[in-house]
């Protein structure tokens, strides 16, 4: 049975469910929704303040249809409601006219004016509510309106409800919980609050329960996985490190000593590689892939994005060239015939670094002898596409490297599998960066201090949350914002932007300009967020910065205070935002992400919003934090127990935690 097969689908409605991501009978049932309306029709007489109400009314008055202006038309009746006349307003709604015949019972939801005898309201339902009703919204988008997603999902549910359980019986028994196939149905057609946070909680439950588990698998499979034990001389990595352009951190050199270790070991290295933004993780994992190549293997560094997998490959070249150490870049936009070149040169090893994108999983890229796999922000790839990339080699060693701090209780529970290394000084001679919140009205301070900053031969980064003109008002965007830059400074420096829709030649081709100095303020969308490294900026701005997570400003402003210079983030924001106060506060990104984790902001969670399998239908690894706690300890045990037993729960373990 596919999604064609359920009655009012059509191919209109397939191209736009895939837009919501849904392409199987599976994925539109547990399609969720994000929030409910509340009915619960009342007594007009006993309400005393003036609040939204919904209330049942018999339509007493053929309704009158007038037309105020293009866009607004507006409907008005009398109608009875608990032994009360009142006057019902109702805009943009003429295409009920037809509907409301004298007589006819419905509900209405608005606010009721006493003195005025008038009923405003937002909404009219042609019945009324007989008893009080929850209704599901969804997330939509333009063609599809809630209505008819909660028809196909009505229409899919009479077909298929069953989805495969994955909690196991003891803790269905444990817990009291429902069934699944009820807990979906209820979801979707909750009849009392109180049912509906079972049948969330059960869901929730199940969807940590899944995650940890693979977490735990992997854990359980890590401890004991055996790799290559690698050879290289310890003194060739010294000259490596003498001949780098400035002197390790001790936090630096002892991340490398771990890393070594793990290196040399039997064991397979599986290491979380943590430092606050600027403190210089490149260059340990740059030290690493190069013990690697003198124990004659390849190593691979997969980046979330074409900037990002550039500039390292640019850094890393320039370091490895006095070694005689070939250095290769793959990303998307290359040629087909520059990709199959390299493809080539690896195959056959005469590459023996290879920096690149997600193009490195691709399934025509094969290794000689890939022995280091290491990806940069890592939170970024799910644990599939990690999954790929070391499938790839023999038995490489893996090194994630993540810049957004991890507050250690949930380090705990999704990186458990993983040894860490922190880095937690950041190189001599940094400063703190100097951070204001400022609204809009006081941008010409803001100006001021940029053009400051240019006079010094500074840059400056301006990053706006869209693209072009932003449907939601308020929202600022890079295209207008450039305008309004040239403006301000008269045409007279040189400005340009950069987003996600810009080609890659063309981006890489405004990066370098933005190196060189010749592009004094480049205007972004968070595009910059993660990695890029030009010493000679100064300040960033951020527009809209309550749009913004805790840890992502803290990641963009790391784009600055990168050298001994004096360093200035300006966070704009018309709203008064409390959490921005901590980024003036603190410079220090573990205490950032703690009190990000704290104030519970949901959604974008040290930006693990992107990454393909934290992604939850249900669950929110902040505010369900204590079942997550609760899944994790049972999938451990259920998987303690797994080892001894139980064929179908092999099974499911074996879909589940198939990515190795
Ligand atoms: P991140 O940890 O955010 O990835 P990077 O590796 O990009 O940080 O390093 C930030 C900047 O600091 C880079 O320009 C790098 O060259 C420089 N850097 C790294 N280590 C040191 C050091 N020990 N002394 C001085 N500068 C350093
Ligand atoms: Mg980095």
């Amino acid at each position: 049975m596919e999604l064609q097969d359920i009655k009012g689908i059509g191919p209109k409605s397939i191209e736009l469910l895939r837009k919501l991501n849904i392409t199987t009978l599976e994925e539109l049932i547990t399609y969720y929704p994000y929030r409910y309306n509340i009915y619960n029709p009342v007594d007009l007489k006993t309400i005393e303040e003036e609040k939204i109400v919904t209330i049942n009314a018999t339509i007493e008055s053929t309704p009158k249809l007038s037309y105020i202006k293009r866009n607004l038309n507006k409907l008005s009746f009398k109608a009875l409601t608990s032994d009360l006349l009142i006057n019902v307003t109702i805009f943009n709604r003429n295409f009920l006219y037809n509907h409301l015949d004298v007589g006819k019972n419905i509900a209405l939801i608005g606010k009721y004016n006493q003195q005025k005898n008038t009923f405003i309201a937002n909404d009219l339902k042609l019945a009324p509510f007989l008893e009080p009703k929850l209704e599901p919204i969804y997330h939509t988008i333009k063609g599809i309106k809630n209505n008819n997603l909660s028809m196909y999902i009505n229409n899919a549910l009479e077909k298929q409800s069953n989805c495969e359980d994955y909690i196991p019986k003891n803790y269905q028994e444990k817990y009291n919980f429902l069934e699944k196939e009820k807990a979906i149905r209820i979801l979707h057609n909750p009849k009392d609050l109180v049912t509906l946070k079972q049948a969330k909680i059960r869901l929730i439950y199940e969807e940590f329960f899944i995650f940890m588990l693979k977490i735990n698998y992997l854990k359980s499979k890590n401890k004991n996985r055996k790799g290559l034990p690698r050879n290289f001389e310890k003194i060739k990595i010294e000259k490596f490190i003498k001949a780098l352009p400035f002197k390790l951190t001790t936090d630096q050199e002892k991340a490398i000593e771990e890393c070594l270790q793990d290196l040399k070991s039997e064991r397979r290295m599986n290491r979380l590689l943590q430092g606050d933004v600027g403190s210089g993780k490149t260059i340990v994992a740059t030290t690493i892939m190069f013990a690697n190549t003198q124990s004659g293997y390849q190593s691979a560094l997969m980046a979330p994005t074409e900037i990002l997998a550039t500039q390292h490959y640019e850094t890393i070249k320039k370091i490895m060239e006095p070694f005689s150490i070939q250095v290769e870049l793959l990303v998307g936009s290359q040629k087909k015939k520059k990709h199959n070149e390299i493809v080539e040169k690896l195959k056959n090893g005469e590459i023996d670094i290879i920096i690149g994108t997600h193009a490195l999983i691709s399934e025509d890229v094969i290794f000689k002898n890939l022995g280091l796999v290491i990806t940069d922000e890592q939170h970024r790839f799910g644990v599939n596409q990690r999954g790929n990339l070391q499938n790839k080699g023999t038995k490489p060693d893996v090194i994630y490297m993540s810049a957004t701090p991890i507050p250690r209780t949930y380090a705990l529970t999704i990186y458990q599998d993983m040894d860490t290394s922190t880095i937690k000084t950041k190189p001599s001679g940094r400063k703190e960066i100097k951070t204001y919140v400022k609204k809009e009205s006081e941008i010409k301070e803001v100006l001021l201090s940029i053009l400051e900053e240019i006079k010094k031969g500074h840059q400056i980064y301006v990053v706006a949350p869209a693209i072009q003109d932003a449907e939601e008002k308020d929202i600022r965007d890079v295209e207008s914002l450039k305008k309004d830059f040239d403006k301000a400074f008269q045409n007279k420096i040189p400005t340009a932007i950069l987003h996600g829709k810009i080609k890659a030649k063309e981006k890489e081709e405004i990066m370098n300009q933005f190196k060189e100095g010749k592009i004094k303020i480049l205007i972004a969308t968070t595009v910059i967020e993660v990695g890029v490294d030009v010493k000679n900026a100064t300040t960033i701005v951020i527009f809209n910065a309550e749009q913004f997570g805790l840890a992502t400003l803290h990641q963009l402003r790391g784009r600055v205070g990168r050298n001994d210079l004096d360093s200035f983030c300006y966070l704009i924001s018309n709203q008064e935002v409390e959490r921005l106060k901590v980024l003036e506060e603190s410079n220090d990104g573990f205490y950032i992400s703690e009190q990000d984790f704290l104030m519970r902001r949901s959604g974008d969670l040290f930006g693990t919003k992107q990454s393909g399998d934290m992604v939850f239908k249900i669950a929110d690894l902040k505010k369900d934090f204590k079942i997550l706690l609760q899944a994790k300890e049972d999938s451990a045990a259920f998987l303690e127990e797994q080892k001894k037993k139980d064929e179908k729960y092999r099974k499911i373990l074996e879909t589940i935690t198939n990515i190795d």
